[in-house]
C-alpha cells in the first residue's frame, strides 16, 4: 500500500545511540547493524563488517515517524508541493512513511487518477508514501466513489478532508460501502452551516478583532453525528485534527462504548490557542481553528491517555502569494512536516507535559497502528524505518530553507530544541 523510489538498501552500523521504542519496550544504549536495508542485529556491542559506522553518541535512535495527514498538492498544484519535494520534508522531519489526501486537482476519485500516483511514487517519493481516495466523487458530497477499485488500486483509506461529507444519509451509505473494502474512514469534522464565513475560533479573540467565528460546536456535532453512524454500522473511522474538547470527549464516550473509532491531533492544535490569532499572522490561520486553552488542554489529556493515539501535522503548503495577503483573505492551512518533532519537544516534552515516551509512540506506532501499516520498530528482522535524533541541538526555523517547496509555516523565526539528524525510510538512507 506504500511506494517509494527503487533504491539499494542501506548498510550500515549506529553506534552509541540511546535506543529508545517505547513500544518494543526498549530504553538503553545498544548498537544496530543494518545488512542491506534491514535490520540484522541490535546488541551491546555489533560486528561493523564492511558497513558505514554512524558514531551517534549524544543521540536518540527511534521508530521513524508515520505522518497519517499530508496534503502533496499532487496533481494540479505542483507549485506548491510534488511528490518528490514533500516526501523529501518528510525524509528531513525524521518520517519513514507518510499518507496523502486525495484533495488534489483532480480530485483522486478514480483508479485511473490513483494509478497514476502509484507510478509517480515508485519514480519519485524520497519515503514510502500511501494515498487515501476520495469518499464522493470530486468531493462533491453527492455520489460515492466506486470504493472497491480504489482499494484495489492501492488506497489505504477514504477521504473527502478538506470538506465535510455534508449528508448523513451518504455517510451512512459510505460507511457500508468502506466496511466491505475493510478500509477505514478518515473524516474532516466540520457542520458547513455553522461554520461557513468563519476564520478563526468563536470566542474573545475573534470579538476583539471583529473575527467571523467558527465555533467548537461546528466541528463537535459532526463528530458527534459521525461516531453516532459508525457505531450503528459498526465502519470504522478516523477523526482527523481534532480541536474542541467537545470532540474529544465525543471521541472517548465512543471508543469507551466500543466504536472502531480513533482520532488525532496536530503540533499547531496542540501548542498553540485563538490567541496566536491576535498576531494577524496568516501562517496560523488553519482549519479548524487554533481554539481555547480549555481545547488545548483537553487534546493533551487525550493524547497523554491514548484516547488521540496519532499525531499527524495537516502539512498543508500554500504558495507565498496566496498566503501573503491580510488574515481574512487568507486560505486555510500551515506546513508542518519539518517542524513536528522540534516543535513538540520544545512545547511539550521540554517543559515536561508529555513524555518523550509518548511522543514518540503518538508519532509512530500509534498512525501505524490505525492504518494497518507495518510498525517501524528497532528489532532483528525488521526493515529499517528509524529515526537518529539530536535532542540537544537548538535551530532556527526557516534560517535554512525548507524542502518544502511551501514556506507557511507557524513556526517561521522560532528558535526550537530537537533536531532530526538521520532518517532511514524503507530501508533506505532517506535524510541525513
Ligand atoms: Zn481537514
Ligand atoms: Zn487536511
Amino acid at each position: 500500500m506504500l511506494w517509494q523510489k527503487d533504491l539499494p538498501g542501506a548498510n550500515v552500523v549506529i553506534r552509541g545511540a540511546r535506543v529508545l521504542d517505547p513500544a518494543e519496550g526498549i530504553d538503553a544504549r545498544l548498537e544496530v547493524r543494518i545488512d542491506d536495508g534491514t535490520i540484522a542485529e541490535v546488541a551491546e556491542r555489533v560486528d561493523a563488517n564492511e558497513h558505514r559506522v554512524v558514531e551517534a553518541e549524544g543521540l536518540v535512535l527511534a521508530p521513524a515517524f508515520v505522518d497519517p495527514h499530508v496534503h502533496l498538492r499532487t496533481p494540479g498544484r505542483e507549485d506548491e508541493e510534488t511528490l518528490a519535494s514533500g516526501t523529501a520534508a518528510a525524509a528531513a522531519g525524521g518520517y519513514c512513511a507518510i499518507l496523502a489526501m486525495p484533495n488534489t486537482d483532480p480530485v483522486v476519485d478514480s483508479a485511473a487518477t490513483l494509478g497514476a500516483l502509484v507510478d509517480a511514487a515508485r519514480r519519485e517519493a524520497e519515503v514510502p508514501v500511501g494515498f487515501l481516495a476520495a469518499i464522493t466523487r470530486g468531493q462533491r458530497g453527492e455520489e460515492l466513489t466506486e470504493m472497491g477499485e480504489l482499494a484495489d488500486t492501492g488506497a489505504v483509506a477514504f477521504s473527502d478532508d478538506g470538506v465535510p461529507v455534508a449528508s448523513a444519509g451518504l455517510m451512512r451509505r459510505a460507511l457500508q460501502y468502506a466496511s466491505s473494502t475493510d478500509r477505514a474512514l478518515a473524516l474532516h469534522c466540520e457542520e458547513p452551516t455553522l461554520s461557513r464565513g468563519g476564520h478563526v475560533h468563536e470566542g474573545r479573540v475573534a470579538a476583539e478583532l471583529g473575527f467571523a467565528g467558527y465555533p467548537s460546536v461546528a466541528e463537535s456535532v459532526a463528530v458527534e453525528r459521525d461516531l453516532a453512524l459508525a457505531g450503528y454500522e459498526r465502519g470504522r473511522v478516523h477523526v482527523l485534527h481534532l480541536s474542541a474538547a467537545a470532540s474529544v470527549e465525543a471521541l472517548r464516550r465512543a471508543r469507551e462504548a466500543g466504536v472502531a473509532a480513533s482520532g488525532e491531533a496536530t503540533p499547531h492544535h496542540l501548542v498553540l490557542t485563538d490567541d496566536a490569532v491576535r498576531s494577524l499572522d496568516p501562517n496560523v490561520k488553519m482549519n479548524p481553528p487554533l481554539r481555547a486553552e480549555q481545547d488545548r488542554l483537553t487534546l493533551l489529556d487525550a493524547l497523554r491517555d491514548g484516547t488521540i493515539e496519532a499525531i499527524a501535522t495537516d502539512h498543508a503548503p500554500h504558495a507565498a502569494h496566496e498566503k501573503d495577503v491580510p488574515f481574512e483573505a487568507a486560505p486555510f492551512g500551515v506546513t508542518g512536516l519539518e517542524t513536528a518533532l522540534a516543535a513538540l519537544y520544545t512545547h511539550l516534552v521540554g517543559p515536561g507535559l508529555l513524555s518523550l515516551e509518548t511522543l514518540l509512540e503518538r508519532m509512530s506506532a500509534g498512525p501505524a497502528r490505525i492504518f494497518g501499516l507495518e510498525r517501524p520498530r528497532v528489532a532483528a528482522g525488521a526493515c529499517a524505518n528509524l529515526v537518529l535524533l539530536d535532542l540537544e541541538r537548538e535551530w532556527t526555523v526557516g534560517e535554512q530553507p525548507f524542502r518544502s517547496r511551501s514556506g507557511n509555516s507557524w513556526l517561521l523565526g522560532s528558535t526550537l530544541t530537537g533536531a532530526v539528524q538521520m532518517t532511514l525510510a524503507g530501508g533506505k538512507v532517506a535524510f541525513e
